[in-house]
């Protein structure tokens, strides 16, 4: 089914609205994350302002917004440069300044014609015992006060863009809102108070109290619902097919694995045997399988993963493991050389670096089935690559990758079973917007031996105190790494701080100092990790390359500078990266400014190693847009349901979901044809093609 014609006013270009034109779409593209009139309509009020306090001037309140019907008296201009022109006004019971700087004189009388009656609106305030208004926010003739909105939303804004300008357009897209089939079961929307979607949607623009703008009010609750409900179903239609796609039942006799169970210098833990256990039993049915393998860094995922790639390899088929990055990749290969050895098997990398007659050599080892074990980036779901026989997709560090892309990989072979493995212990309400309702193994135990990390907090004052400590660790043998500033989101300014601290540390320690980043070319990167894994490097400076699964079990200091800056997930991820071998190791954050939110992560960070306690305070927590880094996680970001406010919403959408499913699989009822134009309203295009092809 293609778009519904109802739908198209909604996607239309904000250019046809009221006062939007080529100049201001970049912003309200910039503002809004799209061009068309459906985005922009997503984009709620945080505030409003009521102006429906009209006094007489002689009850005017100092600070509070006012619209006032005022006969203008007279004009003073600026006496000089940097005074404010004034305009007189009274109603008979008293009067007002009406006060602008840099005055345009024309203009003003123009607007403000003497001995005529304007309404102004605005923010009186007093000065010298004199009520005024600065620069009102509102000059129109009495006839047209209606132009002038008792109650205003107010809109989250970017440079160059006002509250009015949005205002209008959103205004003007208002009467463009259809009326659309109802997708809602009838019992539930009564139940909850829930008004049609069109109503909802313009009564999220149109707040006229405080109760209007949160949460819980009807409206939004309706609309967080309705994008809820999109994101669940179309997981689940993905899911869906993904599994009716035959899987198939990989039984063998473990010789391999056996062979590289001996080859440990470990024994599994319980955590790890357990989510093994859970695999084979997917792995050994006929049923795809689609699981996730949540786990801590260093948990020991990698080891299971080998264990699942080799019940198909032993089957004769191959199998793939992708990571998100060139390093990542390559530590792959090292952890899986041996057990390569040990079996006998073939295995190659692919990776962006591979390009011409050596790429095509690769691929081609691929395609006809010498190599068993294909370890890669992104590069491996290229539409060059084609497999012989891909039994296993494993996907590390999932949530670099979309949802779109994991199935991209699996869609490379038929029936491909599919694990995704993920260092990023997710609260189980994200898992659910990400993962709709994949199967979950958690790697809940730690390899024994480690002990705690150490975590203290500093001031960016102490910074010295922290180099004289180091150089005594170092003289014992340790390895540190040193994370720098993250400054905005510019990789330029990131690495500018990174260098200078980089030359600091060398002046400080000598040579034994190295920099990694992410302008680096691949190669350069690898042999600074190469050197530091080998310790011919003692301090490792990065920005946040290091972030990702790099494994150096000699390091025991991890130094992050303007640590407030982080995410608790980024600072529990970086601090993974020590406390890996047996050696005791230390965190040292060293913060500058502190807000509340940020003093709150830090401190948590202090008190607890447990990555499924951090991460259900991150999300908590989480608010401002203060954390950086959370737009590139790969995680959905809706924009008007709230995962911590709706949580409750986001349960019932996923129960809503199956029950739907159950009934009317295809959407060919009444109620799955409307929920089909739910789909397409929040761009879940790609569920309907899944739902198309059958
Ligand atoms: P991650 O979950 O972060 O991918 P890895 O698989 O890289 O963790 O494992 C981290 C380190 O722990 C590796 O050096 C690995 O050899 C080691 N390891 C894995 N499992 C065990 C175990 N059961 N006992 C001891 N060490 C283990
Ligand atoms: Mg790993």
């Amino acid at each position: 089914m293609p778009r519904p014609f109802d739908l198209d006013p909604l996607f239309r270009n904000v250019t046809t609205l009221p006062g939007v034109g080529p100049k201001s779409l970049p912003l309200f593209e910039k503002l809004t994350g799209g061009e068309k009139i459906i985005d922009l309509l997503w984009h709620a009020p945080v505030d409003f302002v009521d102006r429906r306090f009209s006094p007489d001037l002689k009850d005017i309140l100092n600070g509070k917004i006012v619209t006032i019907e005022i006969r203008i008296e007279n004009h003073k201009p600026a006496a000089r440069k940097g005074l404010p022109y004034r305009v007189r006004g009274t109603d008979g019971t008293g009067g007002i300044d009406l006060v602008f700087f840099n005055a345009n004189k024309q203009w003003l009388e123009k607007n403000l014609p003497l001995h005529q009656v304007r309404v102004v609106s605005g923010k009186a305030e007093f000065y010298q015992g004199t009520p005024q208004i600065v620069h009102p926010d509102f000059i129109a003739k009495p006839e047209e006060r209606h132009t002038i909105e008792s109650v205003e939303p107010v809109y989250p804004l970017t440079a160059g863009l006002t509250n009015k300008a949005v205002r209008k357009a959103i205004t003007g897209a208002l009467p463009v809102i259809p009326h659309l089939p109802e997708w809602l079961d009838e019992t539930h929307k009564k139940q909850n108070h829930f008004p049609s979607f069109d109503t909802a949607l313009k009564a999220l623009h149109g707040p006229k109290s405080a109760k209007d703008i949160e949460a819980d009010n009807p409206a939004r609750m309706r609309l967080a619902y309705d994008e809820f409900l999109a994101n669940q179903l179309a997981l689940a239609l993905m899911r869906l097919k993904a599994r009716k796609k035959n899987g198939r039942a990989w039984t063998n006799n473990e010789t391999l694995r056996q062979k590289v169970l001996e080859t440990l210098p470990f024994d599994l833990t319980g955590a790890q045997e357990k989510a093994i256990g859970e695999i084979d039993e997917d792995m050994h049915s006929d049923l795809r399988m689609l699981r996730l393998l949540q786990g801590d860094v260093g948990s020991g995922k990698t080891i299971v993963a080998m264990m699942a790639m080799l019940n198909v390899i032993e089957c004769g088929a191959q199998a793939a493991i992708m990571a998100p990055t060139e390093i990542l990749a390559r530590q792959h290969e090292q952890s899986f050389a041996p057990w390569a050895e040990a079996t006998g098997l073939k295995m190659i990398t692919l990776t962006g670096r591979d390009k011409g007659k050596v790429r095509e050599e690769i691929l081609d080892q691929i395609k006809n089935g010498e190599v068993h074990i294909v370890i890669g980036t992104h590069s491996l779901f290229q539409s060059g690559v084609e497999f012989f026989d891909l039994g296993l997709a494993v996907i590390d560090e999932q949530h670099r990758f979309g949802v779109h892309q994991r199935l991209e990989l699996s869609s490379k072979g038929k029936g491909t079973d599919v694990l995704v493995m993920t260092a990023t212990p997710i609260p189980r309400t994200l898992t659910l917007t990400a993962y709709g309702d994949m199967e979950v193994s958690r790697l809940d135990e730690k390899p024994p031996g480690r002990e705690p990390v150490d975590t203290r907090l500093f001031s960016k004052e102490k910074v010295e105190d922290i180099m004289t400590a180091i150089r005594g660790q170092i003289d014992k043998g340790a390895r540190i790494y040193w994370v720098c500033p993250l400054v905005e989101e510019s990789e330029k300014l990131d690495l500018e701080a990174a260098e200078e601290r980089y030359d600091v540390l060398k002046d400080h320690f000598g040579t034994d100092v190295g920099l990694v980043h992410g302008r680096m070319k691949p190669a350069e990167k690898d042999s600074v990790m190469k050197d530091f894994a080998d310790g011919n490097i003692k301090i490792l400076v990065s920005t946040t390359v290091i972030e990702v699964g790099v494994n150096v079990p000699e390091a025991t200091i991890m130094v992050i500078e303007q640590a407030e800056r982080f995410g608790l997930a980024q600072l529990h991820q970086l601090r993974g990266r020590v406390g890996r071998g047996a050696e005791k190791s230390f965190c040292f954050l060293i913060y500058g400014k502190l807000t509340d939110a940020a003093k709150e992560r830090l401190k948590i960070m202090r008190d607890t190693e447990d990555g499924f306690l951090i991460a259900e305070k991150d999300l908590e927590l989480r608010g401002g847009g203060e954390i950086l880094g959370t737009r590139q996680s790969g995680l959905p970001t809706f924009k008007l349901a709230d995962l911590a406010a709706h949580a409750e919403l986001l349960a019932a959408a996923r129960d809503d979901v199956k029950l739907i499913l159950s009934k009317d699989p295809d959407l060919q009822k009444k109620r799955g044809q409307a929920l089909k134009t739910l789909l397409y309203l929040f761009e879940q295009d790609q569920a309907i093609r899944t739902l198309e092809a059958g």
